[in-house]
C-alpha cells in the first residue's frame, strides 16, 4: 500500500511542475457552451478532441462534451491501470456541464443523458481503437427515450447497439473460435431470419426487445457477469476500456508501421449523443471538401438514412454519394455546403468529417486533415495556394515528400490497357496501376511478396487485420464499401493502387473464386486493376512510365498533362527555397540523363566498378585482378582504358557540364572473381592457362571479411596503376568534351574511397595530379578538376581536419559509414533490426534513414573538421540517405552543399531539401 501512495505523489508532482503552478493538474477539457480546448492543444487532447473543441469555438453545431487529456492515458500505463485521484471529481463535474446544457441527466429516468465515449491520438487512427455509443441506457432508460422520441423500435435498437458494443469491447465477449464468429452479430443474424427480414432496421421493437434479452445472456454466459444497469459503472468501464484499446494489438502494428511513440498514448471523447437513426429525417454520414483521391475540389462523401455510427463504413447497407443528400434532405445539404467552406477556411486544409442528422438539423462530430494520395497532396496544396487559402512556403509543407514519388508511378501502357477487356468498373480509390496475382487472405498476399511476386489483394471488404497483406499488396481490390471504407482509406495513406467497391465482383472466398459476369478467376490468376479509372482487367496489363516521365521524355505535351504540370509547379516552388543542392547517383548516360530531367543538378557518386561488367570487360578485369605481377596487371589495365574512357565521355556529355563527381574503384576484388566452375574454366581459356592457376588465385585473394578488408583508397596504393588508369580516363575524357565542337566544359572531380588517415589520400593524389598534367601537356588542353575523398570510415570523419588539408571536397558516404560506425553489416542487420524495431532501441533502419545521434555526430564532426582546415571545402553526401527526407532535413541543418540520390529520389529530394529549409 505505501508504494502505492509515494507513486501517486509522484506523479502529481510531476504534472505540478509542468504547469508550475500549486493548483491540481487539470484532466478534463470541455468543448460545446463552455469550452476550454483547441485546435491548438492536439498533443494532450488528441486529434479528434482538439478539433471537437475547435468546432465548437467557431461556432459550428456540434453537440456537448469533454476529453479526458493523454496524460490520464499515460498516467493509467504508469500506475497500474489506474486513474488520477482528482479525476472522478472532474469528470463528474464535466458530465453536468453537458446535463445543464441539453436540460438531461446521466442514468435518469426522466430525460436521461446519453453518451458517446471515443479515442483519439495525437495523430488519427482510424478504425484502431475502440468506441462506445448510447452510454446510459438501461432496462429504466431505455423506456423514456422511447416515450420521448415516440419510437420505441429506435430506443430499444440504441440499447441493443450499447449492449453488444459494451459486451464486446469492455466485458470482453470474443468469438471463441473461427466459426463463432462475433456472438452477437450470429444471434443477430439468428433473429432477422427467424422473423424474416433481410436489414436490422426492418426489426420491431418487440424483436429488439428479444433480441436484447439474447445478448443479456450471451454476456452472462460467457463472462460471469451480469450487463451493467448503473450508468456511472458503464461510463468507468467505456473509459477504461478505450484507455486500454490504445495496447491492443491492431493499433500496436499501426503505430510501428506508422513510427507513433507508444508513449504518446490516446485521450479519451465522451460526447452527448445525437441519433441519424431516429426516423427517416435523420442520416449519418462521412464527407471530405475534396476529393481524396485524387485531390479534385468536389465534395466527397456519403451517407446513409436512418442509420447510426459505423454503419456506413460497416458496408452492411450501401450508402448513398453525398450528392444524393441534395434530393433527399435539401437543408441539410446546404448546410453541409455552409460547413464544408468554413472548415476549409478555418483549418486551410482539406478536411475529413464526420456529421450525424437527426430530424433534419445537422450536428458535427469530428473533423480532421483528410488521409489523401500523393497525388490529391500535390493537387490540393497547388490549388490551395492558387485560391489564396495558403502560400507557397505553406503549401510546400503541406506535402509528405514521398507523395511526389506517387506522381512517378507506372501507368498502364495505353495500348495495352485499350487492347485489354475491362471486365468491371469499382470506384478508384488509389491511383495508379497494379498488375499481380490474386490473394485472397493477407496471408497469402504476404508469402507471394515475400518471395519475390506482384500480389493483389482481393477482399469482400477489409478490415484492420488485413492490415499486413495490404502492406505487402502491390493493389487492393474490394467488391463492397465505398470511399470511407476501410480499404480506401489505407490506400489513401499507404499511396496504395486501389480499386474498391466493385459492386460486380463476386468474391467467394469458399470456392475461392473471383467472379465478374462470365470469367471466373482463381486465387493465383493474374489480375490488373487501374486505381485512377478504377477499371479492372484480367490478365497482367503491361505497364508505362507515368505522365510526368512522358512528358520529360518529351512523349507528351506539358499542356496535355495536368499532374505534370502540378509536378512542375511544386518543383519551381522548392527549388526557390531549398538550400541544399540536390545530385545523383548515376553509372550510365541514360540514368544521368534520367535524373537530368527529374532535377538534378550534378552527378555525387558515379560507381566505376559498374562499368566493369559488361561483356569483355568483365574478362579484362579479371585479368587485371588475377594478374601476376604488374607488368600482366598493367597490359589487362591498357585494355580496360578504352572503356573507362569511353563511358566517361559519355557521361560528361550528358551531364553537359554539370558537376561528375567519380569514385575510384571501391569494392572488394573477389566480386570481380569467377566463382562457379565454368566461368573459370572460360577465364583460364582467355587466359591460357590451367584452371587450377585460377582456382588458386581465387583461393589466396578470398578475404574472410571483405567489406572490412583489401577495397577502397587500399587498392589503389597497392596497386598505384589502377588509380592511374582509371584517372587517365576520366581525365582524357574531360580532354575529349573540352575539343568538341561545342565544348563542354566538364570539372571532373575525382573521389578517393574509404580514407581513413591523411596520408592515404596524399598518396594517390599525386598519382592523379601526376597523370592531369601528362594528359594536359599530351592532349594540349587546360581543364580544372578536384580531388576529393569519401569520409566513410569513423577514422576519416575524426581526422577530417588533417585530411581536408590534402582533398578538395568530402563526400560522405553514409553507407558505409552506417556500417563502420555502428559495427553493423548492412547485408546482414535484417536478421536482427525488426527486433530492434519492435523493442523500440533503433525504431527507424539506419541504412535508411540516418542514425542522426551517432552516425550524424560523425558528419557532423567531419564537417565541422573538415571545414576548419579547409574553409571552402564542398561537403556532400552520397549514400542511400540522400533520398530520405528525414537524413535530408539532418544534411541541410549539418549544412553540407549538397545531397546525391538515385534518380527517382531527386524530386523527393528537392521538395525534402525545401522543406528543411522552410522548417
Ligand atoms: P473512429 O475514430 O474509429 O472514427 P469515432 O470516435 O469517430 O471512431 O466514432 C465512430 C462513429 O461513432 C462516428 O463516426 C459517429 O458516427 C459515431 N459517433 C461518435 N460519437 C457520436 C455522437 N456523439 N453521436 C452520434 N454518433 C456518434
Ligand atoms: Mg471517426
Ligand atoms: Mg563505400
Amino acid at each position: 500500500m505505501p508504494a502505492k501512495k509515494a507513486t501517486k505523489k509522484k506523479a502529481v508532482k510531476r504534472g505540478a511542475k509542468k504547469r508550475t503552478a500549486a493548483t491540481a493538474v487539470k484532466y478534463i477539457y470541455d468543448f460545446g457552451d463552455k469550452t476550454d480546448g483547441n485546435s491548438k492543444l492536439r498533443e494532450l487532447l488528441g486529434g479528434k478532441g482538439a478539433n471537437l473543441a475547435e468546432m465548437a469555438r467557431i461556432g459550428l453545431p456540434v453537440p456537448p462534451g469533454f476529453t479526458i487529456t493523454t496524460e490520464v492515458c499515460t498516467y493509467f500505463y504508469d500506475n497500474g491501470l489506474k486513474y488520477p485521484t482528482t479525476l472522478e471529481k472532474e469528470l463528474k463535474a464535466s458530465v453536468a456541464v453537458i446535463e445543464k446544457q441539453l436540460g438531461k441527466k446521466l442514468g435518469a429516468e426522466k430525460n436521461p443523458l446519453l453518451l458517446s465515449v471515443r479515442s483519439g491520438a495525437r495523430e488519427s487512427m482510424p478504425g484502431m481503437m475502440d468506441t462506445i455509443l448510447n452510454l446510459g441506457l438501461n432496462d429504466k432508460t431505455v423506456k423514456a427515450l422511447a416515450e420521448e422520441s415516440g419510437n420505441e423500435a429506435f430506443a430499444y435498437d440504441c440499447y441493443r447497439r450499447f449492449i453488444q458494443m459494451y459486451g464486446d469491447v469492455v466485458m470482453g465477449v470474443q468469438a471463441v473460435n473461427e466459426n463463432d464468429h462475433c456472438p452477437f452479430e450470429a444471434a443477430l443474424e439468428k433473429l432477422r431470419e427467424e422473423v424474416g427480414v433481410k436489414f436490422d432496421n426492418q426489426l420491431t421493437a418487440e424483436n429488439l426487445k428479444e433480441l436484447i434479452k439474447r445478448y443479456k445472456e450471451i454476456i452472462k454466459k460467457r463472462t460471469k457477469s451480469a450487463f451493467p444497469q448503473d450508468a456511472y459503472e458503464q461510463l468507468w468501464g467505456s473509459v477504461g476500456a478505450v484507455f486500454k484499446s490504445w495496447q491492443n494489438e491492431r493499433a500496436i502494428l499501426y503505430r510501428q508501421k506508422y513510427g507513433i511513440p507508444a508513449a504518446w498514448g490516446t485521450a479519451v471523447n465522451v460526447q452527448a449523443m445525437v441519433f441519424g437513426n431516429m426516423g427517416e429525417d435523420c442520416a449519418t454520414g462521412v464527407a471530405f471538401t475534396r476529393d481524396p483521391a485524387n485531390g479534385e475540389k468536389v465534395f466527397y462523401g456519403e451517407y446513409l438514412i436512418n442509420a447510426q455510427g459505423e454503419d456506413v463504413v460497416a458496408g452492411i447497407r450501401t450508402p448513398n454519394p453525398i450528392a444524393k443528400l441534395k434530393e433527399e434532405m435539401p437543408n441539410a445539404h446546404a448546410d453541409l455546403e455552409a460547413v464544408r467552406k468554413k472548415l476549409e477556411k478555418h483549418f486551410k486544409d482539406m478536411q475529413d468529417f464526420e456529421f450525424t442528422v437527426q430530424n433534419n438539423k445537422l450536428y458535427m462530430l469530428q473533423t480532421r486533415n483528410g488521409k489523401r494520395t500523393g497525388l490529391a497532396a500535390v493537387r490540393i496544396a497547388v490549388e490551395l495556394v492558387k485560391e489564396k487559402l495558403i502560400n507557397q512556403k505553406t503549401a510546400l509543407l503541406k506535402i509528405p515528400a514521398d507523395s511526389i514519388s506517387s506522381l512517378l508511378v507506372a501507368v498502364f501502357d495505353p495500348a495495352a490497357e485499350k487492347k485489354a477487356k475491362v471486365l468491371s468498373t469499382g470506384l478508384p480509390a488509389g491511383p495508379g496501376a497494379a498488375a499481380g496475382k490474386i490473394c485472397f487472405t493477407a496471408e497469402k498476399a504476404e508469402q507471394v511478396a515475400a518471395s519475390g511476386g506482384h500480389a493483389v489483394l482481393c477482399r469482400v471488404e477489409t478490415t484492420p487485420e488485413d492490415l499486413r497483406g495490404m502492406i505487402a499488396a502491390d493493389g487492393i481490390l474490394t467488391s463492397r464499401g465505398g470511399v470511407s471504407s476501410h480499404a480506401a482509406l489505407v490506400a489513401r495513406q499507404m499511396n496504395k493502387v486501389c480499386v474498391c467497391g466493385a459492386s460486380e465482383v463476386v468474391i467467394d472466398y469458399g470456392a475461392g473464386t473471383l467472379t465478374i459476369g462470365d470469367t471466373v478467376l482463381n486465387e493465383g490468376d493474374d489480375i490488373s486493376i487501374n486505381g485512377t479509372s478504377g477499371d479492372i482487367y484480367a490478365g497482367s496489363v503491361t505497364t508505362a512510365p507515368s505522365e510526368v516521365n512522358q512528358v520529360l521524355s518529351g512523349k507528351m505535351k506539358a499542356k496535355d498533362s495536368y499532374t505534370f504540370q502540378l509536378f512542375d509547379q511544386v518543383m519551381t516552388w522548392a527549388d526557390k527555397y531549398r538550400k541544399l543542392g540536390v545530385r545523383t547517383n548515376a553509372d550510365s548516360p541514360e540514368q544521368a540523363a534520367n535524373a537530368v530531367s527529374f532535377g538534378a543538378e550534378g552527378i555525387g557518386l558515379c560507381r566505376t566498378e559498374h562499368m566493369f561488367f559488361e561483356g569483355d570487360r568483365i574478362t579484362f578485369m579479371r585479368q587485371m585482378i588475377l594478374a601476376s605481377d604488374e607488368k600482366e596487371r598493367r597490359t589487362a589495365l591498357k585494355k580496360l582504358l578504352p572503356f573507362q574512357r569511353k563511358d566517361f565521355t559519355g557521361l560528361f556529355k550528358a551531364m553537359g557540364g554539370l558537376p561528375v563527381t567519380v569514385r575510384l574503384l571501391d569494392p572488394p576484388l573477389h566480386e570481380f572473381l569467377p566463382h562457379d566452375e565454368s566461368s573459370k574454366r572460360e577465364l583460364a581459356n582467355s587466359l591460357g592457362v590451367d584452371v587450377d592457376v585460377i582456382s588458386n588465385r581465387v583461393h589466396a585473394l578470398h578475404e574472410a571479411n571483405p567489406m572490412l578488408g583489401h577495397r577502397g583508397c587500399r587498392l589503389g596504393i597497392s596497386y598505384p596503376e589502377i588509380t592511374e588508369m582509371q584517372a587517365r580516363a576520366i581525365f582524357e575524357a574531360a580532354a575529349a568534351c573540352y575539343k568538341l565542337k561545342k565544348p563542354i566544359k566538364v570539372v571532373p572531380e575525382v573521389m578517393v574511397p574509404l580514407v581513413g588517415f591523411a596520408d592515404e589520400l596524399k598518396n594517390q593524389v599525386a598519382v592523379i595530379h601526376r597523370v592531369a598534367a601528362e594528359v594536359m601537356e599530351k592532349k594540349k588542353v587546360k581543364f580544372e578538376y578536384l580531388v576529393g575523398t569519401m569520409i566513410e570510415v569513423p577514422r576519416g570523419a575524426l581526422t577530417a581536419d588533417e585530411i581536408a588539408e590534402t582533398a578538395q571536397f568530402f563526400s560522405f558516404g553514409t553507407n558505409d559509414l552506417t556500417q563502420t560506425g555502428l559495427g553493423m553489416s548492412r547485408d546482414d542487420a535484417g536478421s536482427f533490426l525488426g527486433k530492434y524495431k519492435e523493442l523500440d532501441i533503433m525504431p527507424q533502419n539506419p541504412f535508411a534513414s540516418i542514425d542522426a545521434a551517432g552516425v550524424g555526430q560523425l558528419v557532423e564532426i567531419g564537417a565541422a573538421k573538415g571545414r576548419k582546415t579547409n574553409k571552402g571545402i564542398k561537403l556532400g553526401i552520397c549514400g542511400e540517405h540522400g533520398g530520405d527526407p528525414a537524413s535530408i532535413n539532418f544534411f541541410h541543418q549539418v549544412g553540407l552543399n549538397y545531397v546525391s540520390c538515385s534518380p527517382p529520389r531527386v524530386p523527393v529530394a528537392r521538395l525534402a531539401a525545401a522543406q528543411a529549409a522552410l522548417k
